[in-house]
């Protein structure tokens, strides 16, 4: 957002929608007066750029009270400025009625799995991440995701738990937060301090725990029982064969592998960013067959249900072969309404 009272975003032009159903979305879609994905997004862009003139415009980090454009600024908040704007950008969608509960769920689910397939979260905090910005952020590479954990999407999840967390214990919401925040900065510059204050304030006790865990510590945060008490019940579901192996890849030229997870199959195996993944050898060690794979579900096609092949990788000039077990009980998250009262209470701001 680049001034308080005008911004440009880009969409792609069929992102937009057909002036006869301004919301309408492609027959394959099983919800049909929920808007197409494309349009879906830049609502949320939309969303989140004008949820940015008070929050980041307005109440901004105190490192920010005068902007020095010639040099870097640092700050830790951006897990709350970022974060918090990402909450609140899919959030008042819903509450505009511009999706329904089914289809926040569902953007809800990618967030979480976002973060929770960031092995980079138990390694760094969203402070940091906040810190590393200037440094991190904006020049990613192949480690990135091993080392580093993102502010928006945590910092969203972040939120989620606190708005969760003050309206099971009853006292008040993120919502009231916000405005008792922006009354006590004058919509003007403010602290981790002001937002603990504001917490203690209208939560009725003291949040510091949790901001020292879910902020400054690298714990998972507890989102299976907050979810649990507002109606949101977790299902778990085989993950896609990439997330399986702990792998990122390329496919539109072979096989190219971008990123190895850390703690995932294909790094045990050894493989590595760069890496050309060429076939596979298969089966008992009689009988040992080898194929060529052009993308990464050919495997499945070869491997059938076996639990290790051999991998076949160009790495330079070598050719190798890695040893790869392929690990079956690697889950994402699905979220399902259970409680409709419940989650109805939570997204309509009642
Ligand atoms: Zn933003």
């Amino acid at each position: 957002l680049e001034h308080r009272n005008s911004t440009a975003l880009i969409c792609k032009r069929q992102d937009l929608p057909r002036m006869a159903n301004t919301t309408r979305a492609p027959s394959a879609d099983p919800a049909p007066d929920q808007p197409s994905e494309g349009y879906r997004t830049l609502l949320g862009l939309i969303s989140h750029e004008y949820f940015h003139t008070w929050n980041v415009k307005r109440l901004r980090p105190v490192e920010f009270a005068q902007h020095d454009y010639g040099q870097e600024n640092y700050t830790q908040l951006l897990w709350f400025f970022e974060g918090f704007t990402s909450y609140y950008d899919d959030l008042l969608l819903r509450r505009a009625h511009l999706i329904d509960d089914a289809a926040y769920l569902k953007l809800l689910t990618k967030t979480i799995n976002q973060v929770l397939q960031t092995p980079g979260r138990a390694v760094q905090s969203v402070a940091q991440a906040s810190m590393d910005a200037w440094v991190k952020y904006y020049r990613q590479d192949e480690n990135t995701p091993n080392a580093t954990v993102s502010y928006y999407t945590k910092g969203s999840l972040v939120a989620l738990c606190l708005d969760l967390t003050l309206r099971q214990e009853g006292k008040t919401s993120l919502d009231a937060v916000m405005r008792a925040l922006w009354l006590r900065c004058q919509g003007g510059p403010m602290t981790e301090g002001d937002l603990l204050a504001v917490l203690q304030a209208l939560g009725g006790r003291s949040f510091a725990l949790e901001i020292a865990q879910w902020v400054h510590g690298t714990t998972d945060l507890p989102l299976r029982p907050l979810l649990a008490a507002q109606g949101v019940k977790v299902l778990e579901e085989p993950a896609q064969l990439a997330q399986r192996l702990g792998l990122r890849v390329t496919e539109t030229a072979g096989v190219q592998i971008k990123i190895v997870l850390r703690g995932g199959a294909a790094e045990q195996a050894g493989l590595a960013a760069g890496d050309e993944w060429l076939g596979l050898e298969v089966g008992p060690a009689k009988s040992i067959s080898a194929w060529r794979i052009n993308k990464l579900d050919d495997l499945l096609l070869y491997a059938a249900n076996a639990s290790k092949v051999c991998a076949l990788v160009a790495r330079d000039k070598r050719l190798l072969k890695l040893p790869l077990a392929l690990p079956k009980s690697i889950t994402t998250w699905r979220l399902a309404a259970r409680d409709s009262q419940l989650i109805g209470q939570w997204l309509n701001g009642s």
